[in-house]
């Protein structure tokens, strides 16, 4: 019964496939229905789009065939006769083997097709997808995403793309049904260079904010009052703001439900790894950013990985209780 759905939608899909278009793109290929795109999957039907989605986790299809998203059993099922290809997914292999291996997208996607990679990877990764992509008669573009678990769940997502601005300008629509923000970065590749540069430098604010706040804490200051006139000062940043990594002091932060359900040390850790390759291979120093590698490298160790990246700060008061 599930097999004969899959295949009635199929040649739906298949009847309504168009050469190109740059409106009206409604039938998505879904790849990757996890704590991201899960949501944004469930986003995408409930603007008005038919959507059809590959995981390999049978729990992952199973939550998502509750939010309207049509299961199917392989890559090539799942883009048959789409017009949009979006994926979000854990890896640079992944995402190399799901574009471009033998049951890949770029073999199966239909010409005119445009294909969304929302992955965070190595911008050499959308780079070697591209031409092939463009060869084969697709478009795609890289288009990473800021914004959190959450901002999947509210579409409040900030998505910064790479890619030919034609191939952006028709993406517009499904990312406007996933996200608030849309930013066309540059060339392909560039999405993931802005989303790098975001995280190493949240990744550098969030360990000086809970290095200084243990300090002046350390040395007497009512954790309130310090908050306060920093977030009325100079040292004022998002982290001190909305992500204060002291508990009690910011509701909503993810320090005042004990790190959790925020963004994980340990995508924190693959984020700035990503981004010192990158680093590495133009020769640009990152004195701060390496240092925040390494010490968020110590929060994994400790076995804090699943916990919000901000946890960092009970790692250096740990420190305090030694001395
Ligand atoms: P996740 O592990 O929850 O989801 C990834 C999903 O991909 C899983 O369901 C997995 O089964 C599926 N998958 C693995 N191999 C696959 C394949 N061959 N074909 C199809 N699906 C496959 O991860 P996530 O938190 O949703 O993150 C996904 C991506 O988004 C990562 O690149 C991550 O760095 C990025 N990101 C995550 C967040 C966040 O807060 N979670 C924020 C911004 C960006």
């Amino acid at each position: 019964m599930a097999a004969r759905t899959i295949l009635n939608t199929q040649c739906l899909f298949t009847l309504s496939r168009r050469a190109y278009s740059s409106t009206g793109d409604k039938n998505v290929a879904f790849l990757g229905l996890g704590n991201m795109g899960g949501y944004m999957a469930a986003n995408l039907v409930k603007k008005g789009f038919t959507v059809r989605g590959y995981d390999p986790s049978k729990e992952a299809l199973a939550a998502a065939a509750k939010d309207g998203i049509t299961g199917a059993n392989s890559i090539a099922a799942a883009v048959d006769g789409v017009d949009v290809v979006v994926s979000i997914l854990p890896s640079n292999k992944v995402v190399l083997d799901v574009y471009l291996g033998n049951d890949g997208v770029v073999k199966h996607a239909p010409k005119g097709s445009l294909l969304i990679d929302s992955s965070t990877v190595d911008p050499n990764v959308p780079k070697q997808i591209f031409p092939v992509a463009i060869e084969s008669g697709v478009g795609f573009i890289d288009a990473p995403v800021s914004g959190g678990v959450m901002g999947a769940q509210n579409a409040t997502l900030a998505f910064m793309a790479g890619g030919r601005k034609s191939d952006f300008d028709r993406s517009v629509p499904l990312l406007k049904a996933m996200g608030a923000k849309q930013y066309h970065c540059g060339d392909i590749g560039s999405g993931q260079v802005a989303k790098l540069t975001n995280n190493m430098l949240m990744g550098i604010t969030g360990m000086a904010t809970a290095e200084c706040m243990n300090m002046g804490i350390k040395m007497g200051l009512d954790p309130q009052v310090l908050l306060d006139v920093l977030n009325n000062s100079s040292a004022r940043s998002w982290s001190t703001e909305v992500y204060c990594p002291v508990p009690g002091l910011v509701p909503t932060a993810p320090s005042s439900r004990n790190y959790d359900g925020g963004f994980k040390n340990e995508l924190m850790v693959k984020d700035l790894e990503l981004a010192s390759g990158m680093a590495l291979g133009i020769r640009s120093p990152i004195p701060l950013g390496a240092v925040a590698t390494q010490l968020y490298r110590i929060v994994q160790s400790r076995g804090y990985g699943q916990k919000d990246f901000s946890f960092v700060y009970q790692l250096l008061k740990e420190e305090n209780q030694k001395n």
